[in-house]
C-alpha cells in the first residue's frame, strides 16, 4: 500500500490522459491506472481526421501516445494494469489492482466504453479472422470482397459507406425496417451502389472455420432462415460503458450503465469521485469531447481538493 495520492485517474484514453495532464500541471502528481490495454478506443482506429490541431490527420495510437507523453512530461505516473476493485465508501478512497491497494483523496473515473458484440459463439471464435468491430481498422483487408455490416445506427451507416471504398459489396443487416441512424446517413448508404440494405433480419450464426465464409440470417417477421455469403462481418451495434466496477457505488443509468454526473460538472454522487469521457457520455462519444470532459474532471477535482484543504484548516469537514 502506498501513501495517499491527491488523485488517481482510472483509465487511459483521451479523457483519462487529459485529466492526468491537467492534474499534473496543477501539481497534483496524479497516478494513472491506465488499464492493461491503455489508449482506449483510438488504439483500434487508424486515421483520426476530426481532432482539431491535426490538419493532416493523425493515427489513433500515435495520438494516444502523444496524450500520454504530454501528461508524463508534467509528472503524471502510470500503472499499466487493470483496476480490479474500488471502495468509495470511506476516505481516502481505495483502489485495488489485484492485491495491491492504492489510496487517494480523489478519483477520476475515465474507463470509457466498449463495442457491443452479438453474443454468438461463432462470432467469438472468428474474431480477428473476419469478424471485426472497427471498420476503420479492418476495412482495407476486404478489398474487392463481400462484407456484412450489422446495425441500423449511424455507426453502421458510416461503416458501410467507408467499407464500400474497399469492398465490392456491402450488406447492411438490420433487425428492423426503420433506422436509428440519421436520415442523411441512411440516404448516403442507400445512394452507394455497392451497399444493399437487408432489413428485418438478424445474424444468428457466423459460418466458416478459420475464416468467415458467410452468415446465417433469420427474418424477424417470418422466422425464415437464409445464408448470405460474405468474407467479413463488421458488428456496429453500439457500445457499452465500462462501469462494472462502479455500479454498486456510483449512480448510473439503470438501463445503459452510463455513470451519471451532476449538471455540467463531472461530479458523481460520491463527493471527490469524478467521471469523464465515454463512461458518462453516450451522446457525443468523440475523442475531443472526451478530452474536454477529462479537463473538466481535473479542474473539478482540483477545486474539490482545495475546498477540502481549506475546510480542514478551518476545522470544518466538507462532504
Ligand atoms: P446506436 O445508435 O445505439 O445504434 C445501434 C444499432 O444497432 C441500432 O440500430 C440497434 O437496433 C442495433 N442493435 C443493437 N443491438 C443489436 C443486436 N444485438 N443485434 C442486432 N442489432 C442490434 O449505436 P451507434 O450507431 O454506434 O451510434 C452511437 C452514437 O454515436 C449515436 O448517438 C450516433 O448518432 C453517434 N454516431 C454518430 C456518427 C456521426 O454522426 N458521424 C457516427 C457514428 C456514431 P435498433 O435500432 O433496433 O435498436
Amino acid at each position: 500500500m502506498e501513501d495517499v495520492r491527491n488523485v488517481i485517474v482510472i483509465g487511459g484514453g483521451p479523457a483519462g490522459y487529459t485529466a492526468a495532464l491537467y492534474a499534473a500541471r496543477a501539481n497534483l502528481e496524479p497516478l494513472v491506472i491506465e488499464g492493461f490495454n491503455w489508449g482506449g478506443q483510438l488504439m483500434i482506429t487508424s486515421d483520426v481526421e476530426n481532432y482539431p490541431g491535426y490538419p493532416e490527420g493523425v493515427l489513433g495510437p500515435a495520438m494516444m501516445q502523444d496524450f500520454r507523453r504530454q501528461a508524463e512530461r508534467f509528472g503524471a505516473t502510470f500503472l499499466t494494469d487493470d483496476v480490479t476493485r474500488v471502495d468509495f465508501s470511506e476516505r481516502p478512497f481505495r483502489v485495488w489492482v489485484g492485491d495491491d491497494e492504492y489510496r487517494a483523496a480523489s478519483v477520476i473515473v475515465a474507463t470509457g466504453a466498449t463495442a457491443r458484440q452479438l453474443g454468438l459463439e461463432s462470432e467469438r471464435v472468428l474474431q480477428g479472422r473476419g469478424v471485426s468491430y472497427c471498420a476503420t481498422c479492418d476495412a482495407a483487408f476486404f478489398r474487392d470482397k463481400t462484407v456484412v455490416v450489422v446495425g441500423g445506427g449511424d455507426s453502421a451507416m458510416e461503416e458501410a459507406s467507408f467499407i464500400a471504398r474497399f469492398a465490392s459489396k456491402v450488406y447492411v443487416v438490420h433487425r428492423r425496417d426503420e433506422f436509428r441512424a440519421s436520415p442523411i446517413m441512411v440516404d448516403r448508404a442507400r445512394a452507394n451502389e455497392k451497399v444493399e440494405l437487408v432489413l428485418n433480419k438478424v445474424v444468428t450464426e457466423v459460418l466458416g472455420e478459420g475464416s468467415v465464409l458467410g452468415v446465417r440470417v433469420q427474418d424477424t417477421l417470418t422466422g425464415e432462415e437464409s445464408v448470405l455469403a460474405t468474407d467479413g462481418l463488421f458488428v456496429a451495434i453500439g457500445h457499452d460503458p465500462n462501469t462494472a466496477l462502479f455500479l454498486d457505488q456510483l449512480d448510473h443509468d439503470p438501463e445503459s450503465g452510463y455513470l451519471i454526473t451532476r449538471g455540467k460538472t463531472t461530479e458523481t454522487n460520491v463527493p471527490g469521485v469524478f467521471a469523464a469521457g465515454d463512461v458518462q457520455d453516450h451522446v457525443y462519444r468523440q475523442a475531443v469531447t472526451a478530452a474536454g470532459s477529462g479537463c473538466a474532471a481535473a479542474l473539478d477535482a482540483e477545486r474539490w481538493l482545495s475546498e477540502q484543504r481549506h475546510a480542514s484548516l478551518s476545522g470544518f469537514a466538507v462532504s
